[in-house]
Formats: structure tokens, C-alpha cells, sequence
């Protein structure tokens, strides 16, 4: 496959916005493509390399980019840099100054997929000594010779900047168009997609053995399921009304961090709730399913929590994040112990356990796990009373809990949902009008007096899946303790962006923008309309996009959550809607 077909299928994809038409031009690309260049060219149209779960990362930094641009192009490296801020963005700054130089694809050696996604691969697994030249030598010379259009995708892809607007359930409506001949075997794609988040190796499937490949598909041990997630409500009687006035569980919500643990024999793997392998930041957990979990072969869920080691009592999420360090693991592991909560089993031996009820797996969970001080089963209850629900919720909440997660006693595991068969309860829900929300930082203000040198206060925006954007929701400046004063700046120091990333949408101009990769937890006093911010833009009243009122950082940097599972303007607009009945119930 040669690299100009995919360029410049990407350059008709980028014109579009619509699924369905977006659809039939991927399904064309697809049905051309070689089936052993599927998974590549799949990973590719993503912005990506390898499943997100492999932990591949693109995204080159801007200067360095700017640099094998600059060389390519014959250009000094200032011409480079102010003709990408003229376009803002890379691609388009590649595209432009290859044009002026009048390179064409005539002397050029033609480009292929294969060698672009090589070259790719080999730049993002370059690290240590010398990597920064390596990496410089394969961009150029894959820029040397592509043509301008060609260039620009490469520019945007290799510094994690490719926004095609190709969601994954796009992929999949495409697989299903172009080698089952229609969508009606959408909804088996997709369940195999959630159990095997790998969507290349889903099309490659597809595309070898049609629908009995994808039936094949099953959950594994080392491939990370999508995991089931909560819907909200505010009140335990509208839960029960919500599940069927029956019986239901009522669960603590743990406040620690949700691992996905993977174990074959001896061998134990551990995923965070975005996919990512995270068992060297909790290797005592690791050796903890050694020991505790009877099955050979398993995959389980736990909140891992941190605890005061003397009483056994559990503390608050902030002391976790002292575990994602990579050097000093040892004495972190001493300083702050842990203990493993197991709320879910997902298989066990050969058994797929998926497919079965919740009091099922619960009662398989109680067989395979041995209950220590460090190894224990989510405290729950089943009941149908709503007085009994609230009574649990404030004893979580006095044993250092969120709230409850209440899960339908009936209900089988749904990968990668958000559906009322498991619904949170806060107490955020009942003293303040909305949720904690989890932001992505696009850009900072400089700060005055205590703050001067710093920054003052952030920019935030939510994630708009249907359009792949990031939409401006609000500015934060309370809630920083000195300590994040000093470390928020350094963490989004790689993703500083000289332009307005691609991507984002946003009236407000900071001082400094951020490539959208750091999202925060905020809580605010209620979500209000603004003619400034561009969230959820028109959705409840034309012109007028929703933003948070007294918004305030909660103190936790959401590391286990990339800026794509940032809350969504979707979940924004139906937390104003809730609001609006619940003040109106007041009234
Ligand atoms: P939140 O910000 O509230 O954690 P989220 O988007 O990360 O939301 P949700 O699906 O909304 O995820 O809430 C479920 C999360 O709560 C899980 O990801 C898990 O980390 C945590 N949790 C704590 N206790 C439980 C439990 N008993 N059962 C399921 N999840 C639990």
C-alpha cells in the first residue's frame, strides 16, 4: 500500500464530520488495503501505533519536531517556527513549507505504509542516550521523501496531533461495512472490541474470517477488558425505583484506584482503569494476588486503596499517587502499604464469567480470594430499602469512602458501559448540585502576588467524543496546595504547545496552551450557562455553552484517566438537565 492513497483518504476524512459518510470513505480505505497492512493502517487512522494498552506513545515534542522540519525544508529553524504559528498547527506548517521548496513525489522515492508505520515505530520506541538524534534522523529522512500532503500526516501523527475525528465505533461501523456487507453484525464487532480493545487486530479479524473470527473473540488473560462504569443518581430510593423496586447491592466506593488483575500462574499483571500496565507501581499488590487468589488462572477487579497499616483504616487517594514513581518503589511500598478490595471476578480458569450474573461472580470472588488484613472483599449489602442504602452510605462515608456503588444483583458484566446497572452515590450529590468532574487542562494564566512566577489559575475543557474536541468549560484557580503549585507546571511542561493545540475549542486565550493530556478532579458549587465557554455549545440555549460555578481542584491529578475519558460534554449536559429538575423539585 502506498503512503499517498492513505494521505490522502485522511485529507477526505478531514473534511468531513458526518459518521455515516466518514464510515463509507474508511470502509473504502479498508476494503483497498492488504489484510496484513490492516492493523497498521487501523492504528494509524487513530493517531496511534500499537493498542493503548501496549503503552506506545507518540508524541514527539514540538520543538524537535520543529527541528527535522526545519532541516527537510531547507529552512532556518525560525522560518520554520513562525510559519507554524501562522497555521497552528504542524502538519499544515510541513505541508506549506515542502510546497515552497517544490518537493513533489516525482524524485522523491514513493513512501509506503509499511515503511511510514516502521519508521513511526521505531521513533516512539527510541529512549535513553542518542535517542533524540535517532529520532530526528528517521523523521527527516521519512520527510525527505514524502510529498507536502504526505508530510503533513506524518507531522500530525508523530506528534500525537493526528485529529481525524475517527472514533473507535466509526472503525468498527466501517470493519462491518467493508467485509460483512452491513452493520447488522455491528453489535458482535463491538462486544468483541470491548472484551479485546485491540482495534486492529479486531479488523484483521473481521476481515480474515468475517463474523466467525470476531465470534471466536474471547475474553483472555493479558488482554485488558474495557471496564463496566457507573451511571450517577442522587438518592438510594431513586436507585431502587431506577433497578425495579427489588433487592440490590449496595457497595462501598472505595476511594483508591481501580485495577484490572491479570493472573496466569505465578504471573501477575496489572492494569489501570485506562488499560495501561501500572504493576511496577504496586508490585506488593501483585505479590498479594500470588499469595490470596486461589485460581491459576483469573481476572479480577479491585480498588486499590491506601491504609494506615496500625488500624488497618483506609486513607484518602492522594497517598496513592506517592506509588507512581519510578525510582524509590521500595520505600514507597513501606511508606504508604496498601490493601487489595476485590469487587469483581471476570473469569476464572477457563470460565468466562462475564456473560453471568453479579451475585454470581460475587459469590465466586468470596471462593477464590482468602480474606487478610491486605486482601479483602468490598464490604456490601443487598437490600431493597432505601433507608437501609442511605444508613450503609454513611457508614462508608465514615470509613473513608465516596459513597456507594449500587449494582444490579441480576446484571452481567458489560465492558466498556456506563449503564444503570451499577449506579454511584455521593455524598457531593446531596450537599453540593453536581458530581466531582474530571477535566483536561488545555491551557494556565501567570499568577499575581503569591502566585507571580507561577501560574495563577488553568483552563479546563471536557471531552466532545461525537466531534473528537475539547471544549472549554471553565478557569480554576482555588484548591492548590503549594505542593501542586509546584508539580502541576512540571507535569504539563511536555505538552506546552506554542498554538492553540488542534482540537480544542476555546474563546478564552491563556498565556500558555497545553496539549490536552492532564486532567484534574474538580468540584464546583453547580454548572451554570456562559456566553464564554464552548461546552456543550447551543445544547441547552443558543449561544451559550455550560460552564461551573466556584470550581475547585480537588486535589487529585487524574493519572489513571487519559483526556479522552475526561468527563464528557454529553454527561455535563444531563448533569444540567438533573439539576434543573432538582431545583425545580425545591421550588
Ligand atoms: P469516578 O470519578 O467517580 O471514580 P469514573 O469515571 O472513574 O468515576 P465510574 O464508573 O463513574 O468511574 O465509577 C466507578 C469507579 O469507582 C470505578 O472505576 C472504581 O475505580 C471505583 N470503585 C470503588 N469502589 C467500587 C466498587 N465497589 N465497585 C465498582 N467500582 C468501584
Amino acid at each position: 500500500m502506498i503512503y499517498s492513497e492513505v494521505a490522502a483518504k485522511y485529507a477526505q476524512l478531514e473534511q468531513i464530520s458526518g459518521r455515516n459518510e466518514m464510515t463509507v470513505v474508511l470502509a473504502s480505505l479498508l476494503t483497498s488495503t492488504p489484510k496484513q497492512e490492516l492493523a497498521p493502517l487501523v492504528y494509524m487512522t487513530q493517531g496511534k501505533l500499537r493498542p493503548d494498552y501496549e503503552g506506545v506513545e507518540l508524541g514527539l515534542a514540538e520543538k524537535l519536531a520543529l527541528r527535522a522540519l526545519s532541516a527537510s525544508a531547507g529552512v532556518p529553524p525560525d522560518k520554520a517556527y513562525s510559519v507554524y504559528v501562522k497555521h497552528g498547527d504542524l502538519g499544515t506548517a510541513a505541508e506549506d513549507l515542502l510546497k515552497t521548496k517544490g518537493q513533489g513525489t516525482l524524485f522523491s522515492e514513493g513512501l509506503t505504509l509499511k515503511r511510514v508505520y516502521d519508521t513511526l515505530l521505531k521513533i516512539a520506541r527510541q529512549s535513553g542516550a542518542g535517542s533524540v538524534d535517532a529520532k530526528l534522523r528517521e523523521l527527516s529522512s521519512l520527510l525527505n521523501d514524502a510529498s507536502p500532503l504526505e508530510a503533513k500526516f506524518i507531522m500530525r501523527t508523530v506528534t500525537g496531533e493526528l485529529r481525524l475525528g475517527v472514533a473507535d465505533y466509526t472503525v468498527l461501523d466501517a470493519a462491518a461495512t467493508a467485509f460483512l456487507g452491513g452493520k447488522e453484525a455491528r453489535a458482535d464487532i463491538e462486544r468483541a472490541y470491548n472484551v479485546h480493545p485491540d482495534l486492529g487486530y479486531i479488523v484483521e479479524s473481521v476481515a480474515a474470517k468475517g463474523l466467525k473470527g470476531i465470534e471466536q473473540i474471547a475474553v483472555g488473560v493479558g488482554i485488558p477488558i474495557r471496564p463496566m462504569l457507573a451511571e450517577r443518581l442522587s438518592s438510594a430510593a431513586e436507585i431502587v425505583k431506577k433497578m425495579g423496586e427489588k433487592a440490590v447491592t449496595a457497595e462501598y466506593k472505595l476511594d483508591g484506584e481501580r485495577l484490572q488483575i491479570h493472573k496466569e500462574g505465578d504471573d501477575v499483571k496489572l492494569f489501570s482503569r485506562r488499560l495501561e500496565v501500572i504493576t511496577s507501581h504496586y508490585p506488593d499488590a501483585a505479590d498479594l494476588v500470588k499469595e490470596r487468589v486461589s485460581a491459576k488462572r483469573a481476572i479480577l477487579e479491585a480498588e486499590v486503596v491506601a491504609i494506615n497499616e496500625d488500624t488497618g483504616e483506609y486513607l484518602p487517594f492522594q497517598e496513592l499517587m506517592h506509588r507512581r514513581r519510578k525510582y524509590g518503589v521500595d520505600q514507597a511500598i513501606s511508606d504508604y502499604p496498601v490493601a487489595l478490595n476485590f469487587f469483581d471476578i471476570l473469569l476464572a480458569g477457563s470460565a468466562d464469567l462475564t456473560g453471568k450474573p453479579y451475585t454470581v461472580r460475587r459469590k465466586k470472588l468470596e471462593q477464590t480470594v482468602e480474606r487478610t488484613d491486605r486482601t479483602r472483599l468490598v464490604p456490601a449489602v443487598t437490600t431493597e430499602s432505601p433507608g437501609e442504602i442511605e444508613d450503609f452510605m454513611e457508614e462508608a462515608i465514615e470509613n473513608g469512602c465516596e459513597g456507594l456503588v449500587v449494582k444490579d444483583p441480576a446484571s452481567t458484566y458489560r465492558a466498556g458501559a456506563r449503564e444503570f446497572a451499577w449506579i454511584k452515590l455521593k455524598r457531593e450529590y446531596r450537599s453540593e448540585l453536581t458530581d466531582t468532574i474530571d477535566l483536561a487542562i488545555i491551557g494556565a494564566f501567570h499568577g499575581r502576588g503569591r502566585r507571580a512566577g507561577n501560574y495563577g489559575t488553568y483552563l479546563l475543557a471536557t471531552y466532545d467524543g461525537k466531534r473528537s474536541v475539547f471544549t472549554s468549560v471553565a478557569k480554576v484557580g482555588t484548591g492548590f496546595s503549594d505542593e501542586d503549585l509546584e508539580k502541576i507546571p512540571r507535569v504539563l511542561k511536555p505538552f506546552e504547545s506554542s498554538v492553540k493545540p488542534p482540537g480544542v475549542e476555546s474563546k478564552m486565550v491563556p498565556d500558555v496552551w497545553f496539549r490536552p493530556k492532564v486532567v484534574i478532579e474538580i468540584i464546583a458549587a453547580e454548572l451554570t450557562l456562559s456566553p464564554i465557554h464552548t461546552a456543550g455549545m447551543g445544547r441547552i440555549r443558543a449561544g451559550a455553552g455550560i460552564s461551573l460555578r466556584f470550581p475547585k481542584f480537588t486535589g487529585k491529578v487524574r493519572d489513571d484517566k487519559s483526556a479522552e475519558d475526561s468527563t464528557s460534554v454529553d454527561e455535563l449536559v444531563a448533569m444540567y438537565n438533573r439539576q434543573t429538575k432538582k431545583i425545580g423539585a425545591q421550588a
